[in-house]
């Protein structure tokens, strides 16, 4: 091996090139090109010489001619005032998790929306005249690609470019700009395109000088064009129709990995969206490794060792439960240190400092992939006598059996993905990639089964086996009794389901529509007041799941543990509902679902639910009431459901009852553009109420309605009794409360201090009803605990609206603390009305907080007010039916 060019070769020709087009800077001929397997590749143009070749192994880092990633680091960072290095994060001056405070930014972002928030920062304080990024194109006018790097020059379009794209990118374009136009820049990029350009800016001086700042992401790994399509094709987009795609759609009320990717394409000759989680997507399952770059597997730079910035998702237990999600930042350079520093200091950005070990736990099963288990990977090459990069990490013979088979699995799967997937294409049948990659699916299953035993222990396994045996046979004693049923014929049944059906819904007077999430009990509550308020006064309603906020599903879930009544049954075997019940499998759709299981059976003992169908035909349509008008989901036509977009010029009664933003300002929930998009559905409804009186100020200054009521949370249309019905329902009845109860969403260490120093001062016990956890084999506790929590309790602590409701329901007296996520408007406009003032805390203030101070509560004053309004409320409520 001797010539420059052979040696470049060596890199292309083997898989290992990053392809991120630094080639077109040492030579313009050389032109990126998309492949079939969607991937950039360089195409030469026969013209280079061995000076080009020996050229172009400098800005390689595959090459052995370019220096790695510590000779780098250590060059631009060593020197940097009060820098630290550690062995896996590299060289840092500090280390952060949190999210942005102001504006958009979080909402529109990935994670905490940082990244775009330092891009605006830098352009505003013109430290720089452009960002070079990711931005969406269109397909029709860019050879079907769906993204590619720009250059932002303003805050709009810089703006405009958040949001993580799964897509393979290339920087030829865009630098060549660099290099025609004089300015200064800043560039967002994955480990292995920061270092290319860095190696670039080793030797081209205009490069060098102009790129001023690179903000770098944390990558698992580089997908394929491919990955996008295919996850469009499973749910029915062929291939070449996929006109859009988010692949970060969050869902608030859910877990932050709990995100949805939206797909736009045409199915049919019909434009169509379609949300669906990452884990319902056959290919979307990162750990499988489909249509990975082969670079990503041979990379050993977790943390963009030489970007001056580093973020990432924060992917730990202790902020997975926030569903708008949070960066994990790590500051290399002092400038971008200061920017930072200042934006804590003005509350525009809500940091923690972080620990070394909480940044590297983020990403530990990239750390282990990446670092522990690339040796193995290196050396698997080497003995099948092929040419491997030079890594810092070194290639090594040893990995335990278990581990070594997973490498060997994963490995394969992502290598064959990229074949068969084109061999789909070409048979235009989905299924086969399905086919052909399940069955490496099934090992690697396997092998993680054995995996878990070994962690577990063989007897805890066997314990647990003897579990499911129990498990299976009362299954089976339920199928037999089932079976009976099948014996009457297919036909008579399924007339017989119809009939059911018919009877069950159709004796309805009308549908609610309200937040379905199954994580907070509040929103539970909620649901079932209202229902049961309108049932206690002569009207049926049944309550929607919806197919936005509850995953389908957690309906699945709730139907299946619903199969008591022999209706439900009769339907089941008639499947005639589909899609609702065919996948059996739920937990592997929905991993936390074993975790809820105590929300979902309240709901299904106490709630009439129905699945959400736009061609339900009801006479009376009710929304409300919670937070159903903000805008979660930063989708328009998701938030238009809230406005009954799916009933469009239907004669129907529209209400909304106690609706609420959850915001005091409109500019904090919706855009302009949403406001348009609602305007003619709001102006369709026949009586509006709200639950906060900013609500109304709001719905006159936008959209010019005066006619709007406040009313109170359908919880407090409830007495105190109809809830201890509930409690006494259920074998929680006898259950001790301790003379504290504490209910804390998002629990922080500040907020664990507060209630330890209540519990010193009053030296009494304490029962916690935990929020959601998101933890494997975390079950949330029972609702009528927590029910029973607010009404046997002496002192009641929590963040919860609802929790704080039924503290005064109950009589109970409590301390709110004010959550800038739970939208604090509507506390505060509770508190001030019953004059409870006195009982808010906001959590900035919880350290000066004196709760012996508190004056007690003038009950007799309270109740007196709460008749009122309950007697008001409930007449809104009624005169609107009528
Ligand atoms: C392919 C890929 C894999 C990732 N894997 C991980 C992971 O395993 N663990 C982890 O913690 N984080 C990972 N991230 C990073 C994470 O998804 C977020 O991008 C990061 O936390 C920043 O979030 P934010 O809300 O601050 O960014 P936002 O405010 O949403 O801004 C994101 C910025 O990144 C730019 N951008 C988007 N896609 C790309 C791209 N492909 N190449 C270059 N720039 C891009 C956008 O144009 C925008 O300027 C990955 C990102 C990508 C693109």
């Amino acid at each position: 091996m001797n010539s420059y060019r052979k040696k470049l070769e060596r890199i292309i020709k083997n898989g290992y090139g990053v392809k991120s087009g630094v080639y077109s800077l040492i030579d313009p001929r050389i032109e990126m090109k998309i492949d079939e397997r969607g991937e950039y590749q360089p195409v030469f143009s026969g013209l280079e010489t061995e000076v080009t070749y020996e050229n172009l192994l400098k800005v390689d880092m595959m090459s052995d001619y370019s220096p790695d990633e510590d000779q780098i680091a250590q060059q631009l960072f060593s020197r940097v005032k009060g820098i630290k290095r550690d062995p896996i994060i590299g060289y840092y001056s500090g280390l952060f998790i949190g999210h942005v405070a102001e504006n958009d930014f979080r909402k529109n972002g990935s994670s905490g929306g940082i990244t775009s928030w330092i891009l605006v920062e830098l352009l505003k304080q013109k430290k720089i005249d452009g960002v070079i990024h990711v931005q969406e194109v269109n397909p029709g006018k860019n050879n079907g690609i769906l993204f590619k790097y720009v250059i932002s020059r303003s805050e709009k379009d810089i703006k405009k470019g958040a949001k993580s794209r799964y897509y393979p990118m290339e920087m030829s374009e865009v630098l060549k700009i660099v290099k025609s136009r004089p300015g200064k820049y800043a560039i967002v990029g994955i480990p292995e395109f920061i270092m290319e350009l860095r190696l670039l800016a080793l030797v081209n001086e205009v490069i060098r000088d102009r790129i001023k700042y690179t903000i770098g992401l944390i990558c698992g790994h580089q997908k394929t064009a491919n990955y996008a399509e295919a996850l469009a094709w499973q749910q029915g987009i062929e291939p070449g129709n996929l006109k859009r795609i988010n692949f970060r759609v969050k869902q608030p009320q859910s877990t932050a990995s709990n995100y949805l990717h939206k797909m736009t394409g045409i199915i049919d000759g019909k434009k169509v969206h379609i949300m669906r989680g990452n884990s319902q997507l056959f290919a979307g399952y990162w750990p499988f490794g489909f249509f990975k770059s082969k670079f990503s597997d041979f990379s050993d730079n977790v943390f963009n060792e030489v970007a001056d910035v580093v973020l990432g998702d924060a992917w730990l237990s202790e902020y997975e439960s926030d569903g708008m999600g949070n960066n994990v930042v790590i500051i290399r350079n002092d400038e971008i240190g200061k920017l930072i520093t200042s934006g804590v200091t003005r509350s525009a950005l809500m940091l923690n400092d972080a620990r070394k070990d909480q940044i590297i736990n983020s990403q530990l099963g990239l750390v282990h992939h990446a670092r522990d288990e690339l040796p193995f990977r290196l050396f698997s090459e080497k003995i099948k006598l092929k040419w491997v990069p030079k890594k810092r990490v070194g290639s090594l013979p040893w990995l335990s059996p278990l581990r070594s088979v997973v490498q060997i699995l994963r490995y394969k799967m992502s290598t064959r993905s990229h074949q068969v997937y084109i061999t789909a294409r070409k048979k235009e049948d989905w299924l086969y990639f399905e086919r052909k990659m399940g069955k490496l699916i099934k090992k690697y299953k396997f092998i993680y089964k054995l995996i878990a035993i070994r962690k577990k222990g063989i007897l805890n396994v066997l314990r647990n086996k003897l579990r499911v045996r129990t498990r299976i046979l009362n299954t089976l004693r339920r199928l037999k009794r089932a079976t009976r049923i099948r014996t009457r014929s297919k036909q008579t049944i399924a007339a017989f389901g119809r009939y059911l059906d018919r009877r069950e819904y159709g004796q309805a007077d009308g549908a609610i529509l309200t937040l379905t999430g199954y994580f907070n009990y509040g929103n539970v509550l909620q649901r079932y007041a209202l229902q049961k308020f309108l049932s206690k006064n002569g009207y049926k309603f049944i309550s929607y799941v919806d197919s936005y906020s509850a995953p389908r599903d957690i309906y699945r879930i709730g139907r299946k543990t619903k199969l008591k009544t022999p209706v439900r049954a009769v339907k089941r075997f008639l499947n005639y509902q589909k899609p609702y019940w065919y996948i059996p499998k739920y937990s592997e759709i929905y991993p936390e679902a074993g975790n809820l299981k105590n929300i979902i059976s309240f709901v299904n003992k106490n709630i009439w639910i129905k699945p959400f169908d736009p061609n339900d035909d009801f006479n009376t349509y009710i929304v409300g009431s919670d937070q159903v008008w903000r805008n979660w989901w930063g989708d328009r036509e998701v938030l238009g459901y809230y406005f009954f977009n799916f009933l469009k010029g239907r004669n129907t009664k529209r209400i909304a009852y106690a609706a609420s933003f959850g915001k005091d300002k409109i500019e904090e929930v919706m855009n302009n553009d949403e406001l348009e998009y609602i305007r003619p559905y709001i102006e369709s409804f026949d009586r509006i109420s709200v639950r906060e009186k900013s609500g109304a100020g709001m719905i006159k200054k936008v959209w010019g309605i005066g006619n709007v009521d406040q009313v109170l949370d359908p919880t407090l249309l409830l007495k105190e009794s109809d809830y201890s019905e509930l409690i006494n329902s259920s074998d929680l009845k006898y259950e001790k409360i301790q003379p504290i109860f504490t209910y804390v969403l998002g629990e922080t260490p500040e907020i664990k201090d507060f209630i330890h120093r209540i519990q010193d001062d009053r030296q009494q016990s304490i029962t916690s009803v935990r929020a959601r956890g998101g933890i494997e084999n975390d079950i949330l506790p029972p609702v009528e605990l927590w029910l029973k929590g607010f009404r046997d309790a002496e002192l009641a602590v929590t963040n919860s609206f609802h929790g704080m409701v039924l503290s005064i329901i109950n009589n109970t007296d409590f301390i709110i603390i004010g959550r800038e996520a739970g939208g604090l408007s509507r506390i505060k406009d509770f508190l001030s009305e019953y004059g409870l003032n006195e009982r808010f805390v906001d959590e900035e203030n919880l350290k000066t907080f004196d709760s012996s101070k508190l004056k007690s509560i003038n009950w007799k004053k309270v109740n007196k007010k709460l008749k009122e309004r309950r007697k008001e409320s409930s007449e809104w409520l009624l005169k609107s039916l009528k």
